[in-house]
């Protein structure tokens, strides 16, 4: 079965015939969906659904994977991951009320999937995503990326908040020697 490029996908053959259903294979790009640290990657969502005909309108239940370009939260390193949602949503078909106003639309014979997987990627983006569990981030004090080796800075290292007060310290000792 070829796959769709576009996520607006034509109903014509199933709608207002309960019961009967097809398959939808989409690999299709979804732009712009990002946090501050996540976004979907260009190209990257994959899903199965089917599509159903029922009597509101159409039912398309599946399974939405897209791969994530993600910035780790502690150490700042990019990588990767997957992450999958579950959809089962109605589309209401012109002429019938809905039942709720933000209920997703049969625009014509067509339905547009794309807020639909907007909506359910779009919960799935990690707001603290972290490159592994055991990651320990940057040196506060220098920054350095403690994954890849120790710094020079001291355990006991003075909490940077105090430090205008540490060199106010240190110059009147200055000045008083
Ligand atoms: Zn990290
Ligand atoms: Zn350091």
């Amino acid at each position: 079965m070829s796959r769709v490029q576009s996520l607006k996908i034509s109903v014509a053959q199933i709608l207002g015939r309960p019961g009967t259903q097809k398959e939808i294979p989409v690999v299709a790009p979804l732009e712009g969906l990002q946090g501050p640290l996540a976004r979907v990657a260009p190209e990257s969502v994959r899903a199965e659904l089917r599509v159903e005909a029922v009597v509101e309108g159409v039912l398309v239940t599946g399974r939405p994977v897209a791969t994530l370009e993600l910035e780790c939260a502690r150490c700042l390193k990019p990588f990767g991951a997957e992450v999958a949602s579950e959809v089962c949503e109605l589309f209401v078909a012109p002429g019938t009320e809905a039942p709720d106003e933000d209920a997703y639309r049969i625009d014509g014979l067509e339905i547009d999937l794309e807020p639909m997987l907007r909506d359910a990627l779009g919960l799935e983006l990690p707001l603290n995503p972290i490159c592994s569990k055991d990651c320990k981030g940057l040196c506060a004090h220098c920054g350095a990326d403690l994954n890849v080796g120790t710094c020079d800075c001291r355990d006991d290292a003075t909490d940077p908040r105090w430090a205008p007060l540490e060199e106010l310290k240190a110059k009147l000792q200055e000045e008083r020697t």
